[in-house]
C-alpha cells in the first residue's frame, strides 16, 4: 500500500461494496469523494466513517457527465463500482442498464480521462462466463453474457479495457464473483440469496431453495473484495483482468446448514421450500484466482462460516427487507422463465 495520502473517487459510494470501499480507502488515511445518485445505496452506509475528515459525500448520477466533470479534479484515484444491479429489471428494461452501465461507464472514463487520474480500478462482473465449460474458471474462459445486465457490465469492462490500450488510461477491471457481507441490498427487487434467506429466518418463513440446493457459489466477502480494489489500485499493472473470488465455492445447502435450521415450520416443507431451477443459471461458479495472487498478492481471507457468522450478526439490518416465497418469486421471476426459457 503506497503511503502517500491519494485522493479517491468511488462511484457507488453509498452502495454495498463501495461503502466498504470507502471504509478501507478512508482507514488507509487517505482523502475519498463518495459519489452516488442514492437509487439504491443510501449514506447510512457509511455512517461507520461520516463524520472522519478525509470523506466527502457527493449525490450525483453518472449519466450526466456535466455534474461528473468537476469532481474528477485532483482526483488521483477513481473506483467505478456505480451501476444497475439484478436480472429481472435488466430483462425489462435494458435501456436503464445501457445507461447506467454502458453510457454510464463512458462518462466515467471519458472525466478519468480529463482530469488525468492514476488509476480507474472497475467492478466488473463474473457474470459475463455465463454457464461456464471450465472450473475454477479463467479470466481466458469464454464470454456468454445471459442477460442485460451481465452484457452492459461486460460492455463497461471492454470499455475500460480499450481506454487503457487506446488513451493509456491505467485501469483493472475486477470480476467479481458472489460478492456478500452487512449492507447487501436490503430492498427493491428479487435478487442475491443471502439476502433473501435472511428475510426469510427473521419471519420464521421457509428457505426458497432453487432447484436441489446442490448448486454452489463462489461466495466472497465483501471486506476481502474492498482489499482486492485497494490492491488493485496500489499496484502499477495496467490494462488487465483479475477475478475476485474466494478460492472455493459452497452450496445452497450448506448455506442453510449455516444458517440454522430455524428457518420456520414452513408447513410441509419444513425449513425448506423448494422452487423451480431459473434458466441461464450456472450449477457452479467458482474463480480461478490464481492471477490476482500473482500479480497483486492479494487472496481472500474470510472464510465462508466466519462471513456468515457476520452475516447473522447484522441479521437485524434485514428486518424491513422483502419477504419472498415460492409464490412472490414465481411472480417475480416470470419474465426470467419467459426470455431465458424458451430458446
Ligand atoms: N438461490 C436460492 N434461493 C433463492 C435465491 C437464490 O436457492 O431464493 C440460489 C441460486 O440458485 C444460486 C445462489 O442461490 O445458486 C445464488 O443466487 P444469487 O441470485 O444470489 O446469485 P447468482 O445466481 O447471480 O449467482
Amino acid at each position: 500500500m503506497e503511503k502517500t495520502r491519494i485522493k479517491a473517487l468511488v462511484t457507488g459510494g453509498a452502495g454495498f461494496i463501495g461503502s466498504h470501499l470507502v471504509e478501507t480507502l478512508i482507514n488507509d488515511g487517505h482523502e475519498v469523494i463518495a459519489l452516488d445518485d442514492l437509487s439504491s445505496g443510501c449514506w447510512e452506509n457509511l455512517k461507520h466513517v461520516a463524520t472522519m475528515p478525509g470523506l466527502k459525500m457527493v449525490e450525483a448520477d453518472i449519466t450526466d457527465i456535466n455534474t461528473l466533470r468537476p469532481l474528477f479534479n485532483g482526483v488521483d484515484w477513481v473506483f467505478h463500482l456505480a451501476g444497475k444491479a439484478d436480472i429481472v429489471p435488466s430483462i425489462e428494461h435494458p435501456d436503464i442498464y445501457y445507461a447506467a452501465n454502458v453510457q454510464g461507464t463512458f462518462n466515467v472514463l471519458e472525466c478519468a480521462r480529463a482530469a488525468n487520474v492514476k488509476r480507474l480500478i472497475y467492478a466488473a462482473s463474473s457474470s459475463c462466463y455465463g454457464i461456464p465449460d471450465v472450473y475454477p474458471t479463467p479470466e481466458s474462459a469464454e464470454i456468454r453474457p445471459q442477460y442485460p445486465y451481465a452484457l452492459t457490465k461486460f460492455m463497461g469492462e471492454e470499455m475500460v479495457l480499450h481506454w487503457a490500450q487506446v488513451y493509456g488510461l491505467p485501469v483493472l477491471s475486477l470480476r467479481l464473483f458472489n460478492v456478500y457481507g452487512p449492507r447487501s441490498r436490503t430492498t427493491g427487487a428479487y435478487g442475491a440469496v443471502f439476502g433473501v434467506f435472511l428475510a426469510q429466518k427473521l419471519a420464521g418463513k421457509p428457505y426458497t431453495v432453487v432447484g436441489d440446493g446442490k448448486q454452489s457459489r463462489d461466495f466472497t466477502y465483501v471486506t476481502d473484495v474492498a482489499e482486492a480494489f485497494a490492491a488493485a489500485a496500489a499496484s502499477n499493472i495496467s490494462g488487465e483482468i483479475f477475478n475476485v473470488g474466494s478460492n472455493h465455492h459452497y452450496d445452497i445447502n450448506e448455506l442453510v446448514g449455516h444458517l440454522g435450521g430455524d428457518g420456520g415450520d414452513g408447513g410441509d416443507g419444513g425449513d425448506i421450500e423448494y422452487i423451480p431451477k431459473r434458466p441461464g443459471e450456472p450449477d457452479c461458479t467458482f474463480a480461478d484466482v490464481s492471477r490476482i495472487q500473482m500479480h497483486l498478492g492479494w487472496h481472500a481471507k474470510v472464510d465462508f462460516p466466519t462471513g456468515v457468522a457476520h452475516m447473522l450478526e447484522s441479521i437485524e439490518l434485514w428486518r424491513e427487507a422483502p419477504l419472498w416465497d415460492s409464490e412472490s418469486i414465481h411472480e417475480a421471476t416470470k419474465v426470467w422463465f419467459k426470455y431465458l426459457g424458451t430458446h
